[in-house]
């Protein structure tokens, strides 16, 4: 699967991209990242890409124009058949564990990151197919949601986790959080590993487990049970 990210600021991409499993997932080629600086598609000599809003008030908004020759070229250079325009936005539907499993769908998604005051309407109206938060708060930009929906989108893709069931076994899967882990060592400053993880019964660890996720969504999230819980939306 392929993203294609707009941004005015590439260099916030580097660490998170580059490590552990979206990094390997690169390097083997599962996932592929390109990122794309807006200012490319800037205006005139100076390449501008934002400007005053109309109405006044403060902040400066980015242009509609760089979003869509920026998207343009995407298009020519690197043509597919499935593809979503995904635009980060505080206003969008919530990032939850269904809405990135359906955007795993796709052959590739094209992410356009806001700054500053915001994005030109038009782009929201014309370009994108859909908005997307990651939760209701104001970030200082799209990158992070970005990243965090390129992460969250890449647990789905085959081969990307070491265990192909495990994005469909954790929390929200289905409808409910994971149980609790342990590691060694067996008992820690007054605390053991419950009996029943030692006693190599299959059986009665699925059971323990199964139990431990019920009572763990019922006293954290019990809206998660009541079936209003956001993770439900998409
Ligand atoms: N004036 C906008 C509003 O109140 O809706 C907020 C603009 S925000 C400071 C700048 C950019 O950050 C947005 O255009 C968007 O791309 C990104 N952003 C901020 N918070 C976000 C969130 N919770 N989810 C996704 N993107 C977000």
């Amino acid at each position: 699967m392929l993203f294609d990210v707009v941004t005015l600021f590439p260099g916030l991409f580097a660490g998170p991209l580059q490590e552990s499993i979206l990094g390997r997932a690169r390097r083997g080629g599962t996932v592929g990242i390109r990122l794309h600086d807006l200012r490319r598609w800037g205006i005139g000599a100076q390449r501008q890409v934002d400007d005053t809003p109309y109405g006044g008030g403060g902040g400066m908004i980015l242009r509609p124009e760089p979003f869509f020759d920026a998207v343009d070229w995407i298009r020519r250079e690197y043509p597919v058949q499935a593809e979503r325009v995904v635009l980060l936005s505080p206003q969008g539907g919530r990032l939850t564990h269904d809405s990135a499993r359906r955007l795993a769908g796709f052959e590739r998604l094209i992410l356009l990151c806001g700054r500053y005051e915001g994005v030109d309407e038009r782009v929201r109206e014309g370009l994108a197919d859909e908005e997307l938060s990651i939760g209701d708060m104001v970030l200082t930009g799209g990158e992070l949601p970005a990243m965090v929906a390129i992460d969250a989108v890449s647990r789905f893709i085959p081969g990307v986790l070491g265990r192909k069931e495990a994005a469909e076994e954790d929390s929200f899967a289905r409808g409910q959080l994971d149980s609790p882990y342990y590691t060694r060592p067996p008992e820690f400053r007054g605390r053991a590993v419950p009996e029943v993880l030692l006693s190599g019964d299959h059986g009665a660890i699925s059971r323990w487990r199964e139990k431990k996720a019920r009572e763990a969504t019922r006293t954290k999230r019990p809206d998660l049970l009541e079936g209003d819980g956001q993770h439900r939306r998409c």
